[in-house]
This record gives structure tokens, sequence and C-alpha cells, in this order.
């Protein structure tokens, strides 16, 4: 099929052309945000520049413009995850606000004393604090699935602490860590047989491989759209419409009632009734751009171009002396967290930004994955379509400089 050219999408990313330290930037910090392509920011000054208004209200011009744009980057992220109906996308600040909302909504009504919620130990810190939050109040457990040593989740030990207490399976669609991408589908089918609901946790997926929820059978899918080329403060929940329809809502204000009496409110139908006070309207037309950018690529080719770089970067690294890579289980997204034997994460990262290229060091939001390994922290290089193999190379030459200077 048609090759992805990361050329091609460089073009487009204009901070990807400056320079830090004296040095072009090397934005290997995908997995913390991602950076913009012009069309998204062409966007949010077109909308600023000519058509914002609040929405859903007003009979004016501005206000139907506003409007029809911010539906209709619900139908674009309905369409982008599979999901059936624009209906079960409900806009959120981004994962972490969605993984709340289905805690204490879905969680609030649907646990009790004993219930399980299980939980795989490479989990983001927004995909366990949550629960561990609203199984407090509602007495109920979250179980950590352990790792093996490659970061897959041990799905023998996942088979056996499935249960009829399970109520819910939380796991990531791709680790930010470990770059894990666990059988969803498989854990899901399994998950089902027992009345468990899976909410799955797309932040690190969606920018890197296609997504269908309805494939999946996911109940729940949350992700950000600042990690998929779209800006900060706006991301989304999907739910299934039977799920969405029984959850109570969560915050109360403007936009999310039909009629309010100080007797009695009624709520505006699902997905707004989700979604009170104003939005992020402009974050919704810029994630709209950036889906819209990312597919015109093609989602499979930039799957295969990423995986291509990341065999190519652990072939690389593997020439760094005392440098080892976490994880290593097969179908990754392209993330390689290191350490380098008797080196501070933190300086790694201190040196290589001297050379403009950003790693993040640390524990990544996931201390769990971590301590699995006996680690606190760690230097991560994540990647993303438009990071090349020469940027690989100058990663590598200036670890090997660093190895050789301490
Ligand atoms: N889950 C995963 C797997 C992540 O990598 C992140 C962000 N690092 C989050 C959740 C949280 O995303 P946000 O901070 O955008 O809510």
């Amino acid at each position: 099929g048609a090759g992805f050219d990361p050329e091609q999408a460089r073009r487009d990313v204009p901070i990807l052309h400056r320079t830090v330290n004296g040095h072009p930037l090397v934005w290997f910090d995908n997995g913390a945000t991602t950076q913009k392509p012009r069309q998204v920011i062409e966007a949010l000054a077109s909308y600023y520049g000519s058509a914002n208004s609040n929405i859903h209200r007003g009979a004016h011009t501005l206000a139907r413009e506003a409007t029809e744009a911010y539906e209709e980057g619900r139908a674009t992220v309905a369409r982008f995850l599979g999901a059936a109906s624009p209906d079960s996308v409900v806009f959120t600040r981004g994962t972490t606000e969605a993984v709340n909302l289905v805690a204490q909504t879905w969680g609030r009504a649907n646990l009790g004393p004993g219930d399980e919620i299980l939980v795989p130990v490479l989990e983001h810190h927004s995909n366990i604090v949550p629960w561990q939050m609203i199984a407090k109040e509602r007495r109920a457990r979250v179980v950590p699935v352990p790792l093996r040593a490659d970061g897959s989740i041990d799905q023998d030990a996942f088979a056996d602490l499935l249960s009829f207490r399970t109520r819910l399976v939380a796991v990531s669609h791709a680790s930010n860590v470990l770059g894990t991408v666990p059988p969803v589908r498989r854990m899901t089918a399994l998950a089902h047989r027992y009345g468990a609901k899976v909410l799955v946790d797309g932040a690190q997926a969606v920018a890197h491989f296609p997504v269908d929820v309805t494939e999946s059978d996911a109940d729940f899918y949350v992700f950000s759209g600042h990690k998929l080329y779209a800006p900060t403060g706006i991301g989304a929940l999907y739910a299934k419409p039977d799920l969405l329809a029984g959850m109570a809502p969560w915050q109360g204000g403007g936009n999310m009632i039909d009629t309010v009496d100080f007797g009695r409110v009624t709520f505006a139908p699902v997905p707004h009734c989700f979604e009170a006070g104003t939005g992020h309207i402009s974050g919704v037309v810029g994630l709209k751009a950036a889906i819209d950018w990312l597919t015109s690529f093609g989602r499979e080719a930039v799957a295969a171009y990423e995986t291509g770089l990341l065999e190519y970067a652990q072939q690389a690294l593997a020439a760094v002396p005392g440098l080892a890579v976490l994880g290593s289980a097969p179908g990754r997204i392209a993330v390689l967290t290191f350490t380098l034997a008797g080196v501070d994460p933190a300086d790694i990262a201190r040196r290589l930004d001297q050379e403009g290229i950003a790693v993040r060091a640390g524990h990544h939001c996931a201390q769990p994955a971590l301590r699995a390994y006996g680690l606190e922290a760690a230097a991560r290089a994540s990647l993303a379509l438009y990071n090349t193999a020469e940027e690989v190379d100058r990663l590598v030459a200036a670890l090997l400089r660093l190895r050789r200077d301490i």
C-alpha cells in the first residue's frame, strides 16, 4: 500500500523547525503531549477570528455556526473511534476527566461493598486513582493485575482474577511507559462473560493506530486531544448508548438541563446532560482539525511507519553500552523508556536537552509500572509520526557522548 512520508507531516508542524540550545529541536516527548500542525493552529485562529460564539442558545448566526462546528466535532470523534452514533460521545477536558466522570457516575451507582475493579499494574495514575477514590467511598476494591517481565499484562493472572465480583476492568489501550498494547478485544470478551464492564484508556493509542470501539466492544473509551495533535483541555468519553442512558449526570449547571425550577429539574438528553457549563468549543474545533489531519495520512500507514521507526530505534539504542529499554512485548507503540547504568534519568534528560533533544525523565505518572522493574525513575523517548530515523541517530549519538563523558 501507499507508504507514509514523515516529511509530509513535518512540513505542517511549525514548532519542529525551531532550535533549542542551538540545535534543531528533536521532539521525543510525544507521550506527554504532541506538537500541533498548522491546520490545527489555523482552525483555532479562524474560529476565534470569524466564528466565535457560545453554543446551543441564542437565535443568531454565529451561535448557529459555533453549534454546528461543535456538533461536527462530535460526529468526527464518533467516526474516528468507530462509534455508531455521535450521541455516544461526551466532550471532557481529557482522559483524566473522562475517567473521573465514569468513576463518579457509573461507578457510584454500580459499585458496592466487596465489588472489584481490575486494574493492570502498568496503568497511568489517572486510570488508578479515580478508581481508588470511588472504591473507598463504595467499599469496593481495586485489584492490580500483574505484568510479565516483557511488560505485557499477565493474561493467565487476569483470567484468574476475573470473577462475578468483578464490576469493571480499567485497562490502557497502550502503556505510556512500556508501550504495551494489550489484547483489549479478548480481555473485553472475557470480562463480559462475568458481566463486568470494560473502560479502555486510549490516551496513548489514538495517535498511533486505528481504534474501533464497535469491533473491540469496549464499554467506555477515553482519550485526550493533546496527545493527538490537538489542543490541551479537550478530550472525549465514548460510552455505549445503554450505559450512557443509565448514568446520572455528574456536574450540574447550564447546558445540561432541560427545565429548572426550585421544585424540580429535568436534564438535557444524552450526551448534553454530561456537558455542564460552556464547553471548550475552540478545543473541539481544533480536535476535529487534528483528526482530519491525522486521518488524511491513513492511520494504517502511520502505524506501519511508527512500528518501523520503533524497530530502528531499538536496534540503534542497543549500541549504547549500559542502556536498557523497559518492555519488549510484541506489537508495542513507539515508546522507549530506558535507563543508562550509573546515570540519573534526570541527568540524561538535561544532557539531551543541551543538544536540543526533548525526552522526559521521572516516573511518568505510572509509579507501579516502574516499581515492577525496581525503578523509581527512567528516561523516556516517545515517538510520533513526524519523527525520523535521523532524529533517532541524533539521540543515539548524544547518548554515546554522554556515556563517554562520565
Ligand atoms: N492515560 C495514559 C495512558 C496517559 O499516557 C495519560 C497522559 N500521560 C493519561 C492517561 C492522562 O491524560 P491527561 O493528562 O491528558 O488527562
